[in-house]
């Protein structure tokens, strides 16, 4: 039988954790302050942000949309960013994507002072993860191991095999992975026989974006799959990658889209934000 490794329980108590964290924050006089960059007009972008804002509310965290617009240019959104990191006010700083086009995601995430980084997206902060050096993670992988330890799936030993290698998602979850003593494998567009090595792992994390990609023939009866993927259905719902029927009770376990990743990386969010406020002085 496939397990359900959902998601909701484990977000649930991180985001306990955050409102009574932030409430403490609040009192010693520093309200944690997460600030949430965009330049786009992007409907699932804008559905994302207003998600995130809304868990920071209930949490008691302030959140500012900073919207330049679709039309911003580098030089405005780097702007924004120098002065945000510059704000002892400000403790978390999140680029949204996709950028205007011409924009570059890593060049302008250079800017998010690595202390605000909370969403890993800082190119020092995934060279920091790489040499084991103290970073924030992207939320995103973070959660693909919040979500691991929390049903005790074991690493250290295990092969763990990622596919997608985004700097967002692919490489900094084959990072942690490989910080837990796993035997990591990454797989992309180039790979060739996909199957022959997602049939290896013991752990599979699938952060690609195309629904359907991984069925039957891609696992065996000892993977534990996390679907990263979310994509969005003519129907208004969201699928993952994995065809949740074919893979349905020939893998070990299985995180359901929605309510897996998803979840647990808005609280995660939220941590990094507390953990970047508790370090900061009281204003
Ligand atoms: P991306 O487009 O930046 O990267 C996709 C990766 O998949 C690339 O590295 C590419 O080489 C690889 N790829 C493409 N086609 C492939 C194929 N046929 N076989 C194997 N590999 C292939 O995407 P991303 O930003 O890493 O996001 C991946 C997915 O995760 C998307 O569906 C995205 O919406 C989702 N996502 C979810 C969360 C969440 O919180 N749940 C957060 C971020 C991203």
């Amino acid at each position: 039988a496939t397990k359900t490794l959902g998601g909701t329980e484990l977000a649930r108590g991180i985001r306990a954790e955050v409102t009574s964290a932030a409430a403490e924050l609040t009192l010693l006089g520093v309200t944690p302050r997460l600030a949430v960059v965009v330049a786009t007009d992007d409907e699932s972008s804008a559905w994302y942000v207003r998600s995130i804002a809304r868990a920071a509310a209930k949490s008691g965290l302030l959140c500012d949309i900073v919207d330049l617009g679709a039309d911003a240019t580098t030089q405005s959104i780097r702007a924004e960013l120098q002065r945000l990191s510059a704000d002892p006010a400000v403790h978390g700083i999140i680029l949204q994507t996709p950028l205007p086009a011409g924009a570059n995601f890593e060049d302008l995430a250079a800017s998010i002072a690595p202390d605000k980084d909370v969403d890993g997206a800082n190119p020092l902060s995934l060279g920091r993860l790489a040499a084991g050096l103290p970073a924030y993670a992207p939320a995103t992988a973070a959660a693909v191991l919040a979500l691991l330890d929390h049903h005790e799936v074991p690493l250290a030993g295990r092969t763990g095999v990622v596919v997608g290698r985004s700097n967002v998602v692919g490489k900094p979850a084959a990072q942690l992975l490989l910080q837990r003593d796993a035997t990591v494998t990454v797989c992309h567009r180039y790979t060739q026989n996909l199957g022959h090595h997602t049939r290896t792992a013991d752990v599979l994390v699938v952060a690609v974006g195309r629904p359907g990609l991984i069925t039957a023939q891609h696992v065996a009866e000892h993977t534990v799959v996390i679907d990263v993927g979310t994509n969005p259905t003519d129907d208004g719902g969201l699928v993952g990658d994995v065809d949740e029927t074919s893979v349905s009770g020939r893998v070990a376990g299985l995180t359901p889209v929605p309510g897996g990743v998803g979840p647990v990386t808005t609280a995660l969010l939220l941590q990094h934000t507390i953990q970047s406020a508790s370090r900061s002085e009281p204003s």
